[in-house]
């Protein structure tokens, strides 16, 4: 494996084919989701990363101060975070995330007690609660290919090389060079939010990616509900509430455990 493998995302090379979305679902075995056309304010589609689905090409059309039409075809996924909200938070004990000697940040399913607390820390709202496994799932950088030497399989589908796979410094310099032919070009990644694995090319800049500028504040999406109060309050003042929510959490273990027994299957995903 690479010493710190990183994927540099470069949308003024991607087409929005989306075979990578495809490619991440069937490497992993994801379910089909619902999807609709157009969802209301974008083609992207499904409207979000879900527990089904750890990789979405995010779609969307700005009209730019000088009058031009431009599209915009950005990468939503895990960022494999170098300080990762998500680990620090969880409170299952042991962690049910971690972030291995490479860098890679992946969830246990065995450890993870579906509480929720990944969910709502995560400042790009990836992990997800399975409500079919009832564990958190998200992206893993494809970490079981990389250890046999195979390209991520989004990295490896992909057409028009608008994805690419490499040592972090290595593409840091190539993602640099190719921001730089942008005025307000940006690389998105290097130390936003302490940095991260992944990196995006941001040829408008931040203000035009959806991604938020300094990532650490979070809007809630919604679910689960139970664990609403910790994002308001942000992560410092959360501790009290952390407690609540390992208690949740340890419920609906007991609760996966006692359905387990009924059912005499393992909801783990393998
Ligand atoms: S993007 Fe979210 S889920 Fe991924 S490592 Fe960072 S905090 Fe964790
Ligand atoms: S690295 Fe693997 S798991 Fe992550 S988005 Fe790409 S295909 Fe999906
Ligand atoms: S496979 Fe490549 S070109 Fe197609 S949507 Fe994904 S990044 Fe874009």
């Amino acid at each position: 494996m690479l010493r710190r493998p990183a994927i540099l995302c470069d949308p003024t090379l991607c087409t929005a084919c989306r075979a990578c979305q495809v490619a991440c679902k069937q490497w992993n075995n994801l379910s089909a989701e619902e999807t609709e056309w157009f969802q209301g304010e974008s083609y992207t589609n499904p409207a979000r990363v879900s527990a089904e689905t750890w990789l979405l090409v995010d779609m969307r059309e700005e009209i730019m101060a000088w009058g031009e039409l431009v599209w915009m075809f950005t990468q939503r996924r895990c960022h494999h975070c170098i300080d990762p909200a998500c680990l620090k938070n969880c409170p299952a004990e042991p962690r049910a995330i971690n972030r291995d000697a490479h860098g890679i940040v992946t969830i246990d399913p065995g450890l993870c007690i579906a509480c929720g607390t990944c969910v709502d820390v995560c400042p790009f709202e990836v992990p997800t609660v399975s409500e079919r496994y009832q564990v958190a799932r998200k992206c893993t950088m494809c970490v079981d290919r990389q250890s046999k030497g195979d390209l991520p399989a989004c990295v490896k589908t992909c057409p028009t090389g608008a994805i690419s796979f490499g040592e972090r410094e290595h593409l840091i310099e190539i993602g640099r060079g190719r921001a730089g032919e942008f005025e307000k070009g940006h690389l998105y990644g290097v130390t936003e939010g302490g940095g991260s694995a992944i990196l995006h090319v941001l040829p408008y800049g931040v203000e035009f990616s959806g991604f938020p500028e300094k990532p650490g504040g979070r809007v809630h999406r919604g679910v689960p509900t139970r664990s609403r109060k910790s994002s308001m309050a942000g992560i410092d003042g959360a501790g009290p509430l952390l407690i609540g929510l390992a208690a949740a959490g340890l419920t609906r273990f007991a609760e996966r455990k006692r359905r387990v027994r009924e059912s005499g299957t393992d909801p783990d995903p393998k």
